[in-house]
């Protein structure tokens, strides 16, 4: 039916990348209109971040791509969290209660040039690099397009899909049109990348299937392993301030702080001082967006409008699992566009602002709450919870990362959950001291069951 139909998508990021494939997959032809070149001829700077933490949602939308048996060789598996303290100890964090609740690190740059290469193997995909969106006519109901040599290509305003990332041309043309009414609150964080190469035999030089972190309060450093032996290290700190961004001025102030705050790390990145000085600072915000789509015409997807924190490591989850929402409503509406795009924009509203709420805290969470003594005293008692009434209760790290649970609502119960513990662990040292019958009669009063088909299988 749908076969001879054409569909837009500005941006070929992760987002509009994975999106192209499930359309063609819906036998549409796409196009797609890239502002950058061709990542897979040239050297191009992937972007924010070097690596990532792909987790249930996202690998969910890789399957009905059917490209996640492709991306698999890439990913490295992280079992949990290993802390470095600063009394120079470490310790690991299991991230779930079950051996294969893990999350896994994978190349941007990677995993975004193997989902081109599938899209194109379609046949029905065409990218446009270098092809930069200008912004949107909403009179004449076109969006504008700069090519390489300057010219400027009309579009119809028809089915198009914005993947124009964090900073977004369109939403902020729609913004000023007061088509969409949008915020974007920066945090007065930012962050920093940094390399620890593999050593001389190619191997790690720590734990490879581990998130590191050093937590210090109000900052952090975490690693991520690549494939290759190295890890990618980002730096999380104010902007200014004590211990800020605009404190480490000079060789002299970074190497003292590193020695300081995380000197089990200064053998291991060998270029640090350089590294630091040419590596940009990266901005970190919050993007909320509402609607998401302009009539049946256009609809944002994935950071477009809802860039968050990195610090649930959901950015790009939450985009895929964007693709695939979309994927069903077209499945459910017969590709009613106007049901469908407003749809969208309900359901992911809620999910999408809930999700930001979550980023947010984390942070708190990696940056300083993993280092106390009642952090792992509840999280003890959550899987003790989790073991004993598996259908009422699953901690909230693990509804996001290991199950597709909509956000607002694995919010609202991550709340409730929250609570019981709170009372459970009330004056007991370890979780075996719980009052378990408390717990359940607490547990079957303030949950529902969870509903299965929101598992992972
Ligand atoms: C430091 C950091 C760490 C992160 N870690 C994680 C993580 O561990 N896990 C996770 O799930 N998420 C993570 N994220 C979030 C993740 O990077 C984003 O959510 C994800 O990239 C969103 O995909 P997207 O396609 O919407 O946007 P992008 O990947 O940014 O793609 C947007 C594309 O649009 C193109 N474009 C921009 N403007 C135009 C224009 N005018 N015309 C045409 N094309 C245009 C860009 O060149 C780009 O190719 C992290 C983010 C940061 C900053």
């Amino acid at each position: 039916m749908s076969k001879h139909k054409k569909i837009n998508i500005i941006g070929a990021g992760l987002a509009g990348s994975l999106l192209s494939i499930l359309f063609a997959k819906r036998g549409y032809k796409v196009h797609v209109y890239e502002r950058a070149a061709d990542m897979r001829l040239d050297e191009v700077d992937a972007g924010r971040s070097i690596n990532l933490a792909l987790a249930h949602r996202g690998i969910r939308a890789l399957q009905k791509a059917e490209v996640f048996e492709r991306i698999k060789p890439m990913m490295v598996p992280m079992a949990g969290r290993q802390l470095h303290n600063e009394d120079g100890s470490q310790q690991f964090q299991a991230y779930g209660n079950k051996r294969h609740e893990v999350i896994y690190s994978l190349s941007r740059s990677g995993l975004n040039k193997e989902l081109m290469n599938a899209a194109e193997e379609t046949g029905l995909v065409t990218f446009y690099f270098s092809h930069a969106c200008m912004g949107v006519d909403t009179k004449r109901n076109k969006i504008l397009i700069s090519n390489s040599a300057n010219e400027t290509i009309e579009l119809d305003a028809e089915h198009v899909f914005a993947c124009d990332g964090a900073g977004s041309k369109i939403r902020r043309d729609l913004v000023a049109q007061d088509i969409l009414s949008n915020r974007d609150e920066l945090l007065d964080h930012a962050y920093k990348e940094l390399t620890i190469p593999a050593d001389d035999h190619g191997e790690y030089q720590m734990i490879r299937e581990a998130l590191h972190i050093w937590p210090r309060g109000q900052y952090m450093l975490i690693a991520l392993p690549n494939d290759d032996g190295s890890f990618t290290l980002t730096l999380f700190m104010p902007k200014h301030g004590e211990n800020g961004f605009n404190e480490l001025t000079s060789e002299e102030k970074i190497s003292n702080f590193f020695k300081a705050h995380f000197p089990d790390t200064l053998e291991l990145i060998p270029n640090l001082l350089q590294e630091f000085k040419e590596n940009p600072e990266g901005i970190l915000g919050t993007v909320y967006t509402n609607p998401l789509h302009w009539q049946d015409k256009l609809l944002l997807v994935g950071d477009s409008s809802h860039a968050i924190v990195p610090f649930h490591g959901q950015g790009m989850n939450s985009s895929f699992e964007d693709c695939l929402v979309l994927d069903e409503l077209l499945e459910k509406h017969t590709e009613n566009w106007t049901q469908v795009f407003q749809q969208f924009s309900i359901q992911r509203k809620r999910d999408v602002d809930a999700i930001a709420e979550m980023a947010l805290e984390n942070y708190i969470t990696m940056r300083d709450s993993v280092r106390h003594a009642d952090f792992h005293l509840r999280k003890d008692v959550a899987w003790e919870l989790e073991t004993r009434f598996p259908e009422y209760f699953i901690p909230r790290y693990s509804m996001v990362m290991f199950h597709h649970i909509p956000y607002a609502l694995v919010f609202r119960r991550g709340n409730i959950q929250a609570d019981i513990v709170a009372e459970l662990s009330e004056n007991i040292k370890e979780a075996y001291e719980c009052d378990f019958v408390k717990a359940e009669s607490l547990i079957k009063e303030r949950l529902e069951k969870v509903d299965s088909k929101h598992l992972a299988s």
